[in-house]
């Protein structure tokens, strides 16, 4: 396969400065979490190399993947969430980023296997639902892309819980991806803080709804 160098490098670098997001907004311990992203126009995805700290990242060391997560350039091994990665792509063509983290508040909620309710605007905003949990899958084959393909496929929420894990976000960029796994933890926070206090109550589904309309189509700069 001849590499489209060009694009190569430049989703390298794009997939590579997203990853200090994951670290300014305390979304990843360790090596934890991973970011990939669709290099436009190919059967490639750009992924975090399995195992190497966030400080020791860089555009070099991102690694190349065709769409069954088979290695095609890199120095390291790719992300051992690979093939999550790549069943997502294969199956949402429309999908350009994937984020995967165990941020805590989110990932408490995955442990009860309890999805978070659409309780707060800013859920309605982002996720136009509540955040859905998804099943329990083992590492490695197809099964956690399977599960999150699966919840994610005509679902407005961008994120899905995977139960007893943790966070996958998928966006029609790898930035829109890291977004909706910070808004994810921010309202998995929220509403969990709201809940040590009191019940928490959904919003009526018309507010959801009208929320969703206003913030996806009216909101912010065009
Ligand atoms: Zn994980």
């Amino acid at each position: 396969m001849t590499l489209p160098t060009e694009a190569v490098e430049r989703v390298r670098e794009d997939v590579c400065a997203l990853h200090s997001e994951l670290l300014r907004w305390n979304l990843v311990t360790w090596t934890s979490g991973n970011i990939s992203a669709r290099v436009p126009d190919s059967d490639l995805i750009v992924i975090k190399p399995s195992g190497v700290s966030y400080e020791d990242l860089s555009p070099e060391s991102m690694v190349v993947c065709d769409l069954d997560g088979a290695l095609v350039d890199g120095r390291h091994s790719p992300s051992s969430d690979t093939d999550a990665h790549a069943y997502v792509y294969r199956a949402m063509p429309e999908v350009g980023g994937v984020v995967h983290t165990h941020s805590p508040y989110a990932t408490a909620w995955a442990a009860r296997d309890e999805p978070i309710p659409c309780a707060i605007t800013a859920m309605a905003d982002e996720f136009g639902a509540d955040v859905p949990v998804g099943p329990f899958a083992l590492i490695g084959g197809d099964d956690i892309g399977r599960g999150i393909v699966a919840t994610l496929t005509g679902h407005r929420s961008p994120a899905v819980l995977m139960r007893s894990h943790g966070v996958f976000t998928i966006g029609d960029s790898p930035k829109a991806a890291v977004k909706a796994a910070v808004m994810c933890e921010d309202v998995a926070r929220t509403v969990h803080l709201a809940r040590e206090h009191g019940p928490v109550e959904r919003l009526p589904q018309e507010h959801i709804d009208a929320l969703y309309e206003r913030y996806q189509n009216v909101y912010g700069q065009r």
